[in-house]
Formats: structure tokens, C-alpha cells, sequence
């Protein structure tokens, strides 16, 4: 079986510990290869390693740091299919998506190599007699990623690529259940000219994140992955004096007007919520129709696509949505559609008890559609984080907008309508981080920046775009005099502009 070994100093390594944990094939269900876990001399190495390096990385022009990044996306572009077939093989999305996570995170690499701009300061001539002042972005030392399995090339890269750019080093601690791209990640990172030590990867679970959250050496922590864990990260973390940022789980949602085309609306709809079996932070798992008549119809439109659905492993080209990450997400998925049906929700299409020929043993769950959701449901105030979709139906607009509005999460909403005026409105009144005009999964582009509001982030700044080059860097502000704008003698009174 293969060994897939933390990248510590430029070299792949299974580092001290005894202790690896199987990875396996959503589709089969098979173990395919193992990971090492990380001790803490293992990440005492990394810190080290990135400690050693990061001196002279920060004092490497930012346009020679910025290079690195447009080598590293020549790379990762002419790899391109590769690791989309091992980001496939180990979390069952389709290669189409995987390709889709992988440019996504891409995106943020080239933006990472326009950093120079986004580092140059601030710069005052004359702030007083004879004085100027600047101010310098400069970076952190050590940052440290930790990341879900969902996207695990577009995730590492969004936090990875302006840390580095901005002159840090970096260690990531990917998700031990789809280790391997980060891993060869790291490696064409070395090949595009990064020096070793600037980018390091751990793998493993709590004790890792533990150990980094505490560690003194590392100064700034981003982290993804679902709210109970973002809540922990965001409270150890800064106890232990780090700047952090947490990012956590969602409850998408999109609210249809009677106005909408109902034909697109269903067509967002089926690629939202069942894209990548549901398994996206920005995914919409709840559908808000406003009006019985609104309702009725969306649910028609919806059922005969849910019907065509192709529903297969990555490798079969013609699949839609492949299966869910483990077992236990599968069989935590039913439960939530049984605990639907037991609180009154109507069932209108059942995905549980697929099976797909040849692939028995995978974690194929079919997708799932729920009429006559209410806000007391556990399908409703779980993240269900599957196929499965709600629909809550709303008699008004406000009646929309206010159950999004109370929702704990803020991630990501929609709404699909003809009307410019309620497009506003929502835009301007809702409490969620990232807004949907008629588009379903409203992922902003590298230059504008990533993060939703309440539970379903905690900290400061964004994911990428300038956010994160204010987020992995601080500010120093000079004042400088020279011998000419001195007066001569003592001042007592506190430096003021009168
Ligand atoms: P997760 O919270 O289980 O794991 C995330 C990371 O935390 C992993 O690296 C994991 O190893 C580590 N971890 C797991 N348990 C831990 C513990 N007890 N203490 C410390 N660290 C621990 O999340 P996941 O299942 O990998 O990913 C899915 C979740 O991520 C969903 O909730 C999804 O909404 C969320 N997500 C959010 C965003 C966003 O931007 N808001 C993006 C993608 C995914």
C-alpha cells in the first residue's frame, strides 16, 4: 500500500512517528494508501525547518518571491489532470471538479504573484515639521494552514500562496482523509524555485492541530473546516496569543420569487445542492420558494432532474456526482433524512439504499429532496453536508429573507428573481457574507475575497484577495526626522499637531 509522508525541509518523509491512518477510495470503499501522523518532533521539524528559511525568504524582493508563484501555476497547469485524477481518487468528486477545485486555487496563486503591489506601504510626505512617515506590511514568520477535506487542493493554495507571497513560511496541515495533493503540491512549489523550509506539510488530526495552535514560533493560524472545530481553533489560538481566523460549516440558502425562471432556478438548484453530493460549504441545501404556486412549481421542475441524475465514481466520465467522503458520513446522512421523515417533513424523493453495480462497497448516497421543511427539523438546523436538499416554504418575501436572516450560519445565500428592486434589497439587508444574484454558488473571485458571517466565521479578514495579504502580514509605521527638523532643546509635551 502506498505511504503518503508529511514534506518537511523539501523532502517527503513518515517523520518519527509509529502511527499512519488508511486513506480510502470513496467509490470502492477500499483502502488505497496510508498516511503518516504527525508527532510532535515532526512538527517541531517543520517549525524549524520554516524557521531556518523564512529569514532570508523575507528578505527576497517581492518580485522575486512573486516569480516563484507564476512558475508554481505553469506547474500545477501542466499537472493539471494528474492531480485532478488523485484529488478524484481519494474524495469521489468527479474529475471535472476536481479540476474546478483545483483552478479555483489557482486563481489565488496568480493573484499571489501580483503581492508586490499589495506589499508596497503607505507613505506620507511632511506628516509634521520635517517629518515623514510610512508604514510597512510586513510578515508574520510562521503561518500555518489547517484544512478540510472538501477541497483539498483549493483550500491549502487560498491560504498558502499570499502567505508565502508575502513572505512568510507556511505550514499546512491538510485533512488526513485526501492527503495526497497538498504533498504534491509542496513539491512543485520546490520545483518552481521555492526554498525548502518555505512550505511544509503535516498530517494528522487533533493532537497536530493541537500542537499547532500552541506552538510559540507560529504567529498566524487560518483555518477551515466545520464551526464546533473553527470555534476551538478561533478560542486556542488566540489564548495563545496568535492571530487566527476560522472559517466553519453553512446552511445555504435560496430564495426563489414567483418572478424567477423556474427552469433555471431548478437547474441552479440541482447543481447546487447536489454538486459534489452536496459536499461544499457554499452548496445550497435549503430552497426557499415564496408562494404556494412558487413552491409547486419549483418542485416539479426539480423532480424530473433529480430523476437524470447520473450518480457514479470519478472515473466513469459520464458521472455527475460521485459518493460522499466515509461511511460514516453516508450512514450520518440517512439518519438525518430518517429523523426528516420522523419530524414531519415530506419525503418527495428518497436517495437512501443506492447501490451502483461493481461499486457496492462504496459511499454512494443518492440525492434527496424534502418538501414542507420547518426551522424546528433537524434536517433543517443540522449541516447535513450529503445530497440532501430542503425546501421551507415561505408565504412572502420578508418571510424569506427573515428565516435566512435567523439562521445561525452566514456563509453563502441566493436569490433567483426578475426583479431588480428585491434584488437590492436582499443584497443590502441580509446577514450572510456572500450574496447570489441569480447565481447559486456566489464564490468570489481571487481579487475580491472569501467569508461568510455569524457561525460561520470567526476572527478578522477574509480568505484571499487583499484581506488575506492584511491578514498574513502587520503593519510597522515609521516616523522619521533628521538633524534639520529638530529644534533644540527638550520636549515634555505629548507629540501633537496644533
Ligand atoms: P472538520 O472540521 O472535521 O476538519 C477540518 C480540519 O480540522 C481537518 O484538517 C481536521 O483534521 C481537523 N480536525 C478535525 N477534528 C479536529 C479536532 N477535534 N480538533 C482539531 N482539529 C480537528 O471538517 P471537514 O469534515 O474536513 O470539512 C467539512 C466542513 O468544512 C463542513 O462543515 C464545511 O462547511 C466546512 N467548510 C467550510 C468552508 C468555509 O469557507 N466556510 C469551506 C470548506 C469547508
Amino acid at each position: 500500500m502506498r505511504t503518503i509522508g508529511h514534506f518537511i525541509d523539501g523532502v517527503e518523509t513518515t517523520g518519527n512517528g509509529a502511527e499512519f491512518q488508511d486513506v480510502f477510495n470513496p467509490a470502492t470503499g477500499e483502502g488505497q494508501a496510508r498516511v503518516a501522523l504527525a508527532t510532535q518532533a515532526d512538527l517541531d521539524a517543520a517549525v524549524a525547518s520554516a524557521a531556518a528559511a523564512q529569514p532570508q525568504w523575507a528578505a527576497t524582493n517581492p518580485q522575486r518571491r512573486a516569480r516563484v508563484f507564476f512558475n508554481f501555476v505553469a506547474l500545477i497547469n501542466r499537472d493539471m489532470q494528474e492531480l485532478a485524477e488523485l484529488l478524484s481518487a481519494e474524495h469521489g468528486k468527479t474529475v471535472d471538479d476536481a479540476r474546478g477545485d483545483i483552478l479555483r486555487g489557482l486563481e489565488v496563486s496568480e493573484f499571489a504573484a501580483g503581492a508586490p503591489h499589495l506589499l508596497k506601504g503607505e507613505f506620507t510626505d511632511g506628516a509634521g515639521p520635517g517629518i515623514d512617515m510610512y508604514s510597512m506590511r510586513q510578515p508574520i514568520g510562521i503561518g500555518a494552514g489547517i484544512t478540510p477535506f472538501n477541497f483539498p487542493a483549493m483550500i491549502p493554495l487560498w491560504m498558502l500562496s499570499p502567505a508565502i507571497a508575502a513572505g512568510n513560511a507556511f505550514i499546512l496541515k491538510p485533512s488526513e482523509r485526501d492527503p495526497s495533493v497538498p504533498v504534491r503540491l509542496a513539491r512543485l512549489a520546490i520545483e518552481a524555485g521555492l526554498p525548502k523550509g518555505i512550505l511544509n506539510v503535516v498530517h494528522g488530526g487533533k493532537s497536530v492541530v493541537d500542537g499547532i495552535l500552541q506552538h510559540d514560533q507560529i504567529g498566524a493560524v487560518s483555518f477551515v473546516g466545520s464551526t464546533p472545530i473553527a470555534r476551538y481553533v478561533y478560542a486556542t489560538a488566540a489564548a495563545h496569543g496568535k492571530r487566527v481566523q476560522a472559517f466553519g460549516g453553512a446552511k445555504n440558502h435560496m430564495i426563489i420569487m414567483p418572478d424567477a425562471d423556474m427552469e433555471k432556478a431548478a437547474d441552479a438548484l440541482i447543481g447546487a445542492g447536489y454538486g459534489a453530493a452536496g459536499e461544499r460549504c457554499m452548496a445550497v441545501s435549503v430552497a426557499v420558494p415564496v408562494g404556494e404556486e412558487t413552491a409547486d412549481k419549483i418542485i416539479a421542475a426539480l423532480k424530473p432532474r433529480i430523476d437524470r441524475l447520473k450518480i457514479g465514481p470519478a472515473t466513469d466520465l459520464a458521472s455527475e456526482m460521485g459518493p460522499v467522503i466515509t461511511q460514516a458520513s453516508k450512514d450520518r446522512i440517512a439518519a438525518l433524512v430518517e429523523s426528516g421523515i420522523a419530524q414531519g417533513a415530506t419525503l418527495v424523493v428518497d436517495g437512501r439504499g443506492l447501490t451502483l453495480q461493481g461499486y457496492e462497497k462504496g459511499y454512494f448516497v443518492g440525492p434527496s429532496l424534502f418538501d414542507n421543511v420547518t426551522a424546528e427539523m433537524d434536517i433543517y438546523k443540522e449541516e447535513i453536508f450529503g445530497p440532501v436538499l430542503s425546501v421551507v416554504r415561505a408565504s412572502t418575501y420578508e418571510d424569506a429573507l427573515k428565516l435566512t436572516m435567523d439562521n445561525p450560519y452566514g456563509n453563502g445565500t441566493a436569490i433567483f428573481t426578475r426583479d431588480g428592486d428585491t434584488a437590492r434589497d436582499f443584497a443590502a439587508r441580509v446577514n450572510v457574507g456572500m450574496v447570489g444574484i441569480n447565481v447559486p454558488v456566489p464564490v468570489p473571485v481571487a481579487y475580491h475575497s472569501f467569508g461568510g458571517w455569524k457561525a460561520s466565521a470567526f476572527g478578522d479578514l477574509n480568505q484571499y484577495g487583499t484581506d488575506s495579504i492584511k491578514f498574513w502580514t502587520r503593519t510597522k509605521t515609521v516616523t522619521a526626522r533628521w538633524p534639520s527638523g529638530i529644534k533644540d532643546g527638550a520636549e515634555f509635551q505629548f507629540p501633537t499637531m496644533k
